[in-house]
């Protein structure tokens, strides 16, 4: 079976959208695949993800391991630090809309991604609903109309962001790694808009291990293709679209050469809503995963439906 691959493409810094982003689009245009891009569209604090090194646990191997500073530039690091964060939507007002008119999906990541990353879980339930509204304020104003979608900063979701996300009728979120989509629960409250969770691992969290090199990822996502499921990539506009476009573009092109269907994310949600009882529930937990650092919301064993 050719199998079936959505790409989440993620926007995290002004470098990413200004640059990552035409590379990517010009690489996803060759090969004809569709993709879900989600932008952080506020200001680019990258710099103070930094001072991560001294509170999270593998933080500054993962620095060295991927070689952060030649993935993100210097100029990046330095951004909510030494340098004032740039807004991000801002600097490229015309590129958001060029990406739906190339028929790509756009999503929001965010506003202020550093901010959601390291501080979600100790924001109160309306400074995390305001986040939200920041960002569709300006992706409403940079697209003219809401975004229908929300991927969360660094994969941290919680009661408060899926509310907030029900309250602005968004139709469907990516918040979390998992195996297949599902309406998020938190203790006994069970969320009402669907995610469709990341389910491969990512290239910057393969890197370097065991001697892993972008073709092993490459091929790592081909093999889990053939299980039969939808699989969901999370690519990052700083990483495939920077040092490692090569590596996408060959994804994409041994991807169309075996029969691969690429799908927006948009697309299956709005499928899977046409029979929303067929969706399980499944609780929301705080997991390690190798190669990332800190900790990750990811999909738990599926809750029993309501008797
Ligand atoms: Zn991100």
């Amino acid at each position: 079976m050719a199998g079936r691959l959505g790409l989440k493409i993620d926007v995290d810094t002004l470098e990413g959208f200004c640059k990552g982003v035409p590379a990517l689009m010009e690489v996803l245009d060759a090969h004809q695949v569709k993709a879900s891009f989600f932008l952080a569209l506020g200001p680019d604090n990258s710099g103070r993800a930094i001072f991560r090194i001294f509170r999270q646990r593998g933080f500054l191997e993962k620095m060295w391991r991927t070689r952060a500073p030649a993935l993100y530039g210097f100029k990046t690091m330095c951004y909510g630090t030494l340098l004032p964060g740039p807004q991000i939507g801002a600097a490229a007002p015309h590129l958001a809309p060029r990406l739906a008119a190339a028929g790509h999906e756009v999503g929001l990541h965010g506003y202020d991604h550093v901010r959601w990353h390291d501080h979600l879980f100790h924001l109160p339930p309306e400074k995390v609903a305001r986040e939200i509204a920041q960002a569709q304020k300006t992706y409403t104003g940079l697209m003219g109309r809401p975004a229908a979608a929300f991927a969360a900063p660094g994969w941290q979701c919680s009661l408060s962001s899926r509310t907030a996300l029900a309250a602005q009728n968004f139709l469907y979120g990516s918040d979390t790694r998992g195996a297949t989509p599902y309406f998020p629960a938190f203790g006994s409250r069970v969320t009402s808009v669907l995610e469709i969770p990341t389910t491969l691992p990512t290239l910057d969290e393969l890197l370097g291990f065991h001697g892993c090199r972008p073709q092993d990822f490459t091929s790592l996502v081909l093999a889990r293709l053939d299980r039969g499921l939808p699989q969901v990539l999370t690519i990052h506009a700083e990483v495939e679209g920077g040092p490692f476009l090569g590596e996408f573009a060959r994804l994409l092109a041994r991807g169309r050469e075996r029969g691969v269907e690429f799908f927006r994310l948009g697309d299956w949600a709005r499928e899977l809503l046409q029979a929303p009882e067929a969706i399980p529930a499944a609780a929301v937990t705080s997991q390690r995963l190798p190669g990332r650092a800190g900790r990750v919301s990811c999909q738990g064993p599926p809750e029993a439906p309501p008797s």
